[in-house]
């Protein structure tokens, strides 16, 4: 496998943290970012200093040709991409009935859409190499629902029956795609909680523990590395303390 990784919504939080792991394995990383340039710089530079190639790729994923000219850029620079995270992603707890269409649509478009778009780009070139692996990140909401996140839910739902479906397509092309679907993890997304939610989602969780990116970061280079898990896809590795079994 090419020791090469692009990784969506990588300026902070899990993509962060996956971006210096993955670097920390060998691997030369591309971040892609959206607005925070100054988090992305700080990421590149961890990158670097790990003696790894990296290169900054701002782009909205969920707009089809800015995910496009993000892939050809990464594959340019590294002369093709071995491994993809689709880890860019938006949350928002609403009321379902407070949700609007608009809203609805906009959940799809970046946690759903920015998967479709930013894979549909890669999947030529690794079934031209015949060999990748895409990791596609979703959450225990996707599995289990989560109430006041109707629409987040369901977005991370529809990542986990894309990625199954999706690992069938591309096994015959030595492809293999899985999904980690993350508990409680701290990061700005949850930067709205306050603490004592926090101590409640603690309680409910056996580990009695908030997971980290860095946990995160570990369940997807499993995922992705062909040396751990060479007979692994279409499956979804939950790092979530045990919070849903
Ligand atoms: P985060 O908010 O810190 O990171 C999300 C990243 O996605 C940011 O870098 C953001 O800029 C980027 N992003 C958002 N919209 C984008 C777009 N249109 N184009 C490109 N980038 C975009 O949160 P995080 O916790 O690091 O989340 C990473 C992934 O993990 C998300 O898919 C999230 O849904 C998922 N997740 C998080 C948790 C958690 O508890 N934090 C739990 C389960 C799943």
């Amino acid at each position: 496998m090419k020791k090469t990784v692009l990784i969506t919504g990588a300026s902070r939080g899990i993509g962060a943290a996956a971006a210096v792991y993955f670097a920390q394995n060998g691997f030369d990383v591309g971040i892609n970012f959206l607005k925070e340039e100054k988090s992305a710089k700080n990421v590149l530079q961890q990158v670097t200093s790990l003696g790894r190639k990296g290169v900054l790729l701002q782009a909205d994923v969920a707009d089809p040709s800015q995910a496009a000219e993000m892939v050809e850029r990464a594959a340019s620079c590294f002369n093709g991409i071995g491994v993809l995270v689709n880890n860019a992603g938006v949350a928002k707890q609403s009321l379902f009935t407070d949700v609007t269409f608009e809203e609805w649509n906009r959940m799809f478009a970046v946690n759903v859409g920015g998967m479709f778009n930013t894979t549909a780009s890669v999947v030529p070139l690794m079934v031209h190499e015949k060999q990748g692996a895409i990791v596609n990140v979703s959450s225990i909401w996707g599995i289990c629902g989560a109430s006041c996140e109707v629409h987040y839910s369901a977005a991370k739902a529809a990542v986990i029956g894309a990625s199954k479906a999706l690992a069938k397509e591309l096994a015959p092309s030595n492809i293999r795609v899985n999904c980690v679907a993350p508990g409680v993890i701290d990061t700005d997304m949850n930067s709205n909680l306050l603490p004592e939610d926090l101590e409640c989602l603690k309680e409910e969780t056996p580990l009695g523990i908030i997971g980290t990116a860095l946990d995160v970061a570990k369940s997807i280079f499993f995922l992705a590395s062909d040396s751990l898990a060479p007979f692994i896809t279409g499956q979804v590795l939950s790092p979530n303390g045990g919070f849903i079994m």
